[in-house]
C-alpha cells in the first residue's frame, strides 16, 4: 500500500516511577511500582496519524531487546509500516526515565539509544518511501543531519515539529512546508524571548523565522495560531476537561498530516488538529490517548 504519511524519528519506551519527592544529587528514593510506555515523538506522532485512518510508515531505529520488540509491536498494532525500523545490534532501544512527585511534577532523563544511530544512510535506504509520500513528519529526537537528509529525500508536504527545540540551519527550515512548534520552541528557533504572551508578540517572532511556508504555534490551552503568506489566524482551544495533557503536541502533528493529505487546506487543517488535540487531553497517557476520527468528529 501507498504511504500517504511517512515519519522519520524517535521511538523511545517511557519507563514511569513514581517517587514521593524528586532525588537531590547523592540521594536515593524509594519509589513506587514502575509502569512502560510506548513513547517517542516520532512514534507517537505515527500513531495519532494512522488511528486517523492513514497509511503511515515509520522509519527509525530501534535496539535488538525486548523494549524494540515492544515498541515495534505497538506501531504494528496501531497499523504503522514498520518495515523501516531497523534493528541496532549491540544498542539500546531509546528511553525516557520519568520520575513523577506527588504534585504531579516531572523529570525526565532521556537516554537515546538506537535514535541515536538513525543515519542519513537509513533515509537514503528508504528514500522511494519519503519521495513519494504526501506527507512527511519530523521531529529533533534524532540527529539532525538525518532529519536534513529527510526532509530533501521528502516528495510531499513536509512538517517540523522541531522538539526538543535547538537552533537549526537555514539549509533545513528551507526544506520545511509547515513548522509546528510551542512558544518555548519558538523562542530558540528565533533566537529571542517572547516580549510577552499576548498573540502579536508570537506573530513578531514568527515572522522571523525564515525558510517554512507557514508556521503553526500550538499554545496549549490558548489553542493555535497559524502564520504565512496569506496572513495570521487564530483557532481557540476546544473547551474540555483537562485529564493528561501528554502527547497533546503529538496528536496534534499527526492529526494536521492526516488532514493535509486529505487536501485540506492548513486552516482547515490546524482545526482539525486542535479538535484532535482537544481529545487527547481528556486521556490519560500518550499512545493510548490517541483518537480515531470518528473521535476527532464528535467533538462538538
Ligand atoms: P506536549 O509537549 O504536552 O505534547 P506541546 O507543548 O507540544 O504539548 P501544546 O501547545 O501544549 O503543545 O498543546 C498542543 C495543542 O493541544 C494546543 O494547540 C491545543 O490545541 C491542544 N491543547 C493543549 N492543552 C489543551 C487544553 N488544556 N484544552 C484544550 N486543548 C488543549
Amino acid at each position: 500500500q501507498r504511504t500517504a504519511v511517512a515519519v522519520a524519528g524517535s521511538l523511545n519506551l517511557d519507563v514511569v516511577m513514581p517517587v514521593p519527592h524528586h532525588p537531590r544529587p547523592g540521594e536515593t528514593v524509594l519509589g513506587g511500582d514502575h509502569t512502560r510506555h510506548p513513547g517517542g515523538k516520532g512514534a507517537n506522532q505515527a500513531v495519532a496519524a494512522a488511528r486517523l485512518g492513514q497509511h503511515v510508515t515509520m522509519l527509525g531505529r530501534v535496539g535488538d531487546d525486548d523494549a524494540g520488540s515492544f515498541l515495534t509491536g505497538m506501531l504494528d498494532s496501531a497499523g504503522v509500516d514498520t518495515s523501516a525500523v531497523t534493528v541496532t545490534p549491540q544498542t539500546p532501544t531509546g528511553m525516557a526515565y520519568i520520575a513523577v512527585d506527588e504534585a504531579g511534577e516531572n523529570t525526565i532523563i532521556v537516554s537515546p539509544g538506537a535514535n541515536g544511530m538513525f543515519s542519513a544512510g537509513d533515509v537514503a535506504s528508504s528514500a522511494a518511501v519519503l519521495a513519494d509520500a504526501d506527507v512527511t513528519l519530523l521531529q529533533l529526537e534524532v540527529p539532525l543531519d538525518t532529519v536534513e537528509a529527510a526532509a530533501r529525500a521528502a516528495g510531499g508536504t513536509v512538517v517540523l515539529n522541531p522538539a526538543p527545540a535547538r537552533e537549526l540551519r537555514p539549509a533545513l527550515l528551507d526544506a520545511v512546508d509547515v513548522l509546528v512548534l510551542n512558544e518555548t520552541e519558538l523562542e530558540v528557533l528565533a533566537g529571542q524571548q517572547l516580549p510577552s504572551g499576548n498573540l502579536d508578540g508570537i506573530v513578531d517572532l514568527s515572522r522571523r523565522i525564515n525558510g517554512p511556508d507557514a508556521i503553526v504555534v500550538t499554545l496549549g490551552a490558548r489553542g493555535a495560531l497559524l502564520v504565512d503568506s496569506e496572513g495570521v489566524s487564530y483557532v481557540p482551544a476546544v473547551e474540555v476537561d483537562v485529564v493528561d495533557t501528554t502527547a497533546a503536541g503529538d496528536a496534534f502533528c499527526g492529526a494536521l498530516a492526516d488532514a493535509l493529505v486529505r487536501r485540506e487546506g492548513l486552516g482547515a487543517a490546524v482545526r482539525w488538529a486542535t479538535r484532535a488535540a482537544a481529545v487527547t487531553v481528556t486521556r490519560d497517557g500518550a499512545q493510548p490517548a490517541l483518537p480515531s476520527r470518528d473521535d476527532v468528529e464528535n467533538v462538538r
